[in-house]
This record gives C-alpha cells, structure tokens and sequence, in this order.
C-alpha cells in the first residue's frame, strides 16, 4: 500500500498549514510594530488568522484574530500597544479546503499555555505525521486540549514530559514528534526558532539593529530593515536571548528535503531560501521548460502573479515577446481554498481576466507554476478562447502533480489531482488546449540547482521522505 493511498484514504492526520512565523528578541524597541509589519511581509502565507505575542520578561500576551493582519491589527488598542516588550513572535495561518471546520479563532495561532516552565507561545508552520497517535496518547493519559493545532500538542508535551526549563523540555520532546516544522517559541525571557531534521519548511535568520530576528522568509527581514543572515539549518534549533544566540543541533539531519513547492509557487519572489533568489529560480524554469516544450507562437503570457517569472523565462529562451495577457484583480483572495468546485469556478473568473487587444487572433502560450485539480487551467484556456485567441498553448512550469502533501502545503487527495487520473494528453483534451508540455523532474532539478536528494518531491513523485514509524 502506497504512503498516498494511505494518506488519501486515512486523510493526513492533524492540520495541513503552510503558514508564516516571525520572533524576535530586542528589549526596548516597539516590537508590536515590527512583529506586525514582519507579518504583512508573510501575509502570502497564510490569510486565514494572524496573531502576536509580546513578553515585556515576566508575562506573555496576546493578540490573535481571523482574517488578514490588517482586519486583526488595524486600530488594535489593547494591552499589546502598552506592553514594554523584550520579545514577540507572530504568526499567519493557513489552512486546507479539506479541513475548513478548524479555521475557529481557537485555532489561530500563536498559542499561549501557562505551564510550570512558565508562559510558553507557540507559532508552527509546517504538518506534524504523528500529530493523531501523540495526540491519543495525551489524551488517555489526561491531557485535554482546546484546539486541534499541532502547537496545542507541543505545549502539552513541554507540560507533561519537559523538564524545569524551556529549552531542556524542548530538547527532550522535539525527537518524539514526525514531520515538517519550523517552529518560533518564546518564553518570557527567550526566543527559540526549530527546523525539522529534514528541513522541510524554511526558516531564517536575521539581524536587525544588533537584535537577532527569525522569520518563515527573508522578505521579512527586508521589510523591517534586517540583514539576512542565514537558514536555520535541517535539526538545529537556536536560541537568542539576552546573551546572544546560541545554536544546537537538537536532532541528526541524515537527508534534507527542503520542499520543492517553495520555489515553485509558495514564497515570495524577492525571498531567498537556500541562498537562491525565489524570483530568479522561477525564471530558470522558465527557461528550462522553453527548452524542453518549445512553441511556435505571438505571445507569451504568466497567470498573475506566481507564474509571472516562469513566462518571462519562458518568452526569453525562444525569443518571444513577453505580454500581460492577463490582469489579476488583487482584492480577491487566493480561490484556491474555497471550499466547493462551483465556488472554485467561479472563482477563477472573478480574480482572473485576459486583456482581449493582447490577446485577440494570436497564438498565445499561457505559462501556469502547476496545475493541481485543473479547474484553473480549464477556466484560463477558455477565457483566452473567448477573448479571441488562435491558440492557447498551455506551459506549466512544474511536473505533474501526483500525490497529495502532508508535510503542510495545501495539495488534496490522488483521487483530486487531474495529473494523478489522467495522462498529459487527456489533461490537454480536458482544458481544451492546442497543446500542452508540462516540466520534468529533471529539468525542475536543473533549474532549482539543488540535488533532488536534498528536495522533497512526494507531491510529485509519490515518494515521502518521512518515515511514518
Ligand atoms: P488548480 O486550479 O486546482 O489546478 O490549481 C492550480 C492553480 O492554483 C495554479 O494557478 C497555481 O498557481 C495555484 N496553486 C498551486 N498550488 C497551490 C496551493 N497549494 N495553494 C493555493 N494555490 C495553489
């Protein structure tokens, strides 16, 4: 039995999130402002709640809400704008269609407990894969939980197995649980970031006015001024505190696997990860999907925004001219998330429409980051028709998605993946392209320039570097 089977069938066991992160320890500075202009930064990484928690060395507070940062924290007046503060972490979150009945105000995060190691804030970006069975077993011996985040389950392990202080529980705990993780925890007087051994979710470093920062991505960092000064490495969890930062490498990291999707379509473009600039990446595969799928055609044109870079690759390669071919209404969410097919159709059109004097009698190619259940691709090739194209040649600038991700980034069920039912042919018949060429694995490897063994690749392979135990 295959591990997507598995997950297809069981579903993925606790929540699927690719959120953003952010603390920083630097007492005396308005660390309310930064933490929320850290968030703004991160906002691409989750809209479904935001939260900030402030420590002023001998308490914890917290603000958190559903929705954008700007719905939770503009005209915010609470203790939060009072609190002269050593040290604060925030947190956006996002959360899958499939589990649309946990996007509660309870689940927002940070998590604040009161435990006998003191105040504990918790901020998870990532999917536990034992978060079910560690969960169970809490709960028989006791524990009760109030939310269903990975980060209540951590807390209740620093609670029940840790030891007297924060950052001894945290290493006797953190080898009990499986998955992708980057975590920010504070104390009230201490700021911990965490990877995961595998490295599945970034996780950065930063300095900003002499105080150490961590953030999901460095476009944080660029926001509030900081330098970059590296990724948090696969297993190791550093600690910045009023002596500094101290790193340890709590967990041996045999195989990295830094999640492709990253590059692809999650972070920003002006983030770097790995060293390798998010935009430039895109672009190179671009480039490399030019050389692989190329097209006699008038245009070239990216679906707003991710795809953006990959099209200019795209065009440059062939020598082409790159157009915008079609415009993004900005004040509408990502329709990814919505919860049923017809919403997601409709949805499309309102967030997407071709510019029809770009596009009118030319054989057009329409560069897309990837194609998961197909609905956008389908939407797209006929609203070029309708505007009058020749031809819609459709490029995407991934493999074909396969296999559901549990590992926190928002990829369904097989049975939900067109490129898991159908051959690349019948896909191109199904969205009623002129043609269709999708990226290889080798050619994503190239253009990402990382060695596949230090990738995970299971949403395109079906192959899941975690060992489920
Ligand atoms: P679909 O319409 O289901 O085929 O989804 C593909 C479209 O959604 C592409 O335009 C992608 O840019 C975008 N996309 C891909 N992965 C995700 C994701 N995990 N969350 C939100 N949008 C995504």
């Amino acid at each position: 039995m295959s591990l997507a089977w598995d997950l297809e069938e069981r579903g993925t066991g606790g929540l699927k999130e690719a959120c953003g992160v952010f603390g920083v320890y630097a007492p005396g500075e308005d660390l309310f402002q930064v933490t929320k202009y850290a968030l703004y930064a991160l906002q691409h990484r989750g809209q479904e709640s935001a939260g900030i928690a402030l420590s002023d060395g001998r308490q914890v507070y917290l603000k958190k809400g559903m929705g954008l940062v700007s719905e939770v924290f503009t005209n915010y007046k609470g203790p939060l704008k009072d609190v002269e503060p050593v040290a604060a972490m925030g947190h956006v979150r996002y959360l899958t269609s499939s589990t649309p009945r946990r996007a509660t105000p309870e689940n927002a995060q940070p998590l604040l407990v009161r435990s006998r190691q003191g105040c504990l804030a918790v901020a998870h970006n990532g999917n536990l894969i034992n978060a079910d069975e560690l969960r169970d077993r809490l709960e028989k011996e006791g524990s009760i939980f109030q939310t269903s985040t990975d980060s209540e389950l951590i807390a209740h392990l620093v609670a029940r197995y840790g030891s007297h202080d924060l950052e001894s529980s945290l290493k006797g705990v953190l080898p009990f649980i499986r998955g992708a993780y980057a975590f920010v925890f504070m104390a009230e007087k201490q700021v911990f970031g965490v990877r995961d051994p595998y490295g599945i979710r970034p996780l950065s470093l930063g300095l900003w006015n002499g105080h150490y920062v961590l953030a999901s991505e460095t476009c944080a960092f660029d926001t509030i001024g900081a330098e970059t000064i590296r990724d948090i490495e696969p297993g190791e969890m550093v600690i910045i505190d009023g002596e500094g930062l101290r790193s340890v490498q709590i967990l041996p990291s045999e195989r990295k696997a830094l999640c492709v999707f990253e590059f692809i379509y999650f972070a920003r473009p002006d983030s770097n990860i790995c060293g390798k600039n998010i935009h430039l990446v895109r672009k190179e595969l671009g480039r490399q999907l030019a050389r692989e799928h190329p097209v006699d055609s008038d245009i070239v044109t990216g679906v707003p925004d991710s795809s953006l870079a990959a099209a200019s690759g795209f065009a440059e390669e062939l020598g082409l001219s790159y157009e915008m071919g079609m415009i993004k209404n900005r004040y509408i969410g990502r329709t990814f998330i919505r919860p049923t097919q017809k919403i997601r159709d409709i949805g499309v059109q309102l967030k997407l429409n071709p510019v029809q004097k770009v596009v009118e009698g030319k054989r057009v190619v329409v560069v897309d980051d990837s194609i998961v259940r197909g609905t956008t691709s389908k939407k797209l090739v006929e609203m070029f028709f309708r505007a009058g194209a020749k031809e819609v040649h459709m490029r995407i600038s991934s493999p074909v998605v396969i296999s559901p991700c549990c590992y926190g980034i928002n990829i369904p069920a097989s049975r939900e993946l067109i490129g898991y039912k159908k051959s690349v042919d019948d896909i191109r018949r199904d969205i009623g392209a002129t043609s269709m060429g999708y990226l290889s694995q080798e050619g994503m490897f190239k253009a990402v320039g990382i060695a596949k063994e230090e990738l995970c690749l299971a949403c395109f392979s079906g192959n899941y570097p975690i060992d489920r135990g």
